[in-house]
């Protein structure tokens, strides 16, 4: 079985890289005289302190939760497709260190909901689901909108494809940005403190919260409750039937499409992508690591390209929409960003052998865009901050049809599984993928002679 970062398949495209040390240095530079405020998310400032326990103290997700997750992303994709074009999904906006990716953003901020128990037509959604309207608020202020759209979804066997959607107006939007700066920076302290004193006590409390269960989280429930400051802006959100209406028809009559594909990721690694899209999470052996948030280097990293003049780091849509997920462009060129253990980076002339994925993942998104050039960046997680922990190097791939034909094949081939079924057509995840795998077990790619991916 070939595998998915075959470096015979990657030396095919050509690659050419390059160090790009006064680059990497102009990064530092900009690190050290203008240290980056580490993004804090909207959904963080939903809940800090399980925020807090989620960063210090992780909990995986049980195959159910993540089950469920999977299905909400299913339905995020699918409707956003249905909703509006590729440039206006999955918006990433950065302000003030706070970081949204909004569902939707066109004419208003639009937020995606699939429950198994959405709220009724007539529920007073401040006392029902405050969350919501908080996030919407929160996407009002960061985009300077005073309106936005909530689209709740019913799913599991209870509600499938039930749709309520309202509108909901806000008030002072810079009431709201200075209550999600207060969030952010008592987080952020927080986390330096290493001590969740001051958090707002968690929604989850007394609601199954994960890590209290885990014995992790030492909160007695006395803790102060979340400031109103936002709901108190938020106007009385106004039912849209016929907005409704709309969207269950489409979904009642909708079928998936197996040639669309929300994540590079599923064309880089297609054959965990199969078996991911067809998990049954009762047989699901343990949780998956498989797309998880990056660490604190790279963070780091990414704050520093944020940081940057306008314009310099950008994010950007393939021409055909696929993959949905949008491209870091930086300075005109697709961009990719890692942070590895290792205390020196993987110089130029050893990056095809040891790192082939890098270079996989980044022709991916060449293709896309239609360029053959674009930026490597590593964050080295070992070395301290006031050291040289940021790499650069700038790649260029010989010829845009080969890359355009390596990102056809694996959309082909994985579209041609999905269809039959079968993954037999598809190559084993990199060696390094194997042990954090949850389909070990079924995959087969582990009795291939030669073990794992080989
Ligand atoms: S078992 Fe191996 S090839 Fe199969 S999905 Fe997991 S890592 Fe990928």
């Amino acid at each position: 079985m070939t595998r998915a970062d075959d470096p015979a398949e990657i030396a095919a495209l050509r690659p050419q890289v390059e160090e790009a040390p006064e680059l990497a240095a102009e990064l530092l530079g900009r690190f050290r005289t203008h240290p980056p405020v580490r993004g804090v998310t909207v959904t963080e400032l939903l809940d800090p302190r399980a925020a807090y326990w989620r960063s210090v103290h992780p909990v995986p997700a049980t195959a159910e939760e993540e089950s469920r997750l999977r299905e909400g992303q299913q339905l995020h994709e699918r409707l956003g497709r249905y909703l509006v074009p590729a440039r206006a999904r999955e918006v990433r906006v950065r302000r003030n260190g706070v970081v949204g990716r909004i569902d939707v953003l066109d004419d208003r901020p639009v937020e995606l909901k699939s429950t198994a128990t959405p709220p009724k037509p007539d529920d007073d959604l401040r006392t029902s689901r405050p969350s919501y309207l908080e996030q919407l608020a929160m996407y009002g202020a960061l985009t300077e909108h005073a309106e936005g759209r909530l689209i709740v979804v019913g799913s599991g066997e209870v509600a499938p494809n039930s749709v309520r959607v309202w509108d909901v107006g806000f008030g002072r939007l810079d009431r709201i940005e200075a209550e999600m700066t207060l969030r952010a920076s008592a987080l952020r302290e927080a986390r330096e403190r290493h001590d969740p004193m001051g958090l707002p006590r968690c929604a989850w409390f007394e609601r199954g919260c994960s890590y209290r269960a885990a014995g992790v989280c030492g909160c007695v429930g006395s803790e102060p409750p979340l400031p109103t400051t936002i709901l108190d802006e938020v106007g009385p959100p106004k039912g849209n039937p016929a907005e409704a209406d709309r969207i269950g028809s489409w979904l009642a009559t909708a079928t998936s499409d197996a040639g669309s594909f929300a994540r590079f990721r599923e064309l880089a690694y297609p054959r965990r992508a199969f078996f991911d899209e067809r998990r049954d999470p009762a047989g699901a052996s343990e949780p998956s690591k498989f797309g998880t948030p990056g660490d604190e280097t790279w963070s780091a990293l990414q704050a520093v390209l944020e940081g940057g003049p306008p314009g310099e780091l950008e994010f950007r849509h393939a021409d055909s929409g696929e993959p949905a997920e949008a491209v870091a462009v930086f300075r005109n060129e697709p961009c990719l960003v890692k942070s590895t253990r290792s205390l020196r980076p993987v110089p130029a002339d050893r990056v095809v052998a040891e790192r082939p994925h890098y270079l996989l993942e980044l022709g991916l998104r060449c293709a896309a865009l239609g360029t053959t050039s674009g930026y490597l960046f590593t964050g080295l997680e070992r070395v301290p901050s006031d050291g040289p922990w940021i790499h650069a190097q700038r790649v260029r791939f010989e010829s845009g049809e080969v890359l355009r034909s390596l990102l056809e094949r694996r959309e082909r081939d994985l579209t041609a599984s999905r269809i039959s079924g079968n993954p037999a057509s598809l190559p084993a995840c990199p060696r390094w993928m194997y042990d954090g795998c949850p389909h070990r077990d079924v995959c087969g790619c582990a009795a291939d002679a030669g073990g794992p991916g080989s």
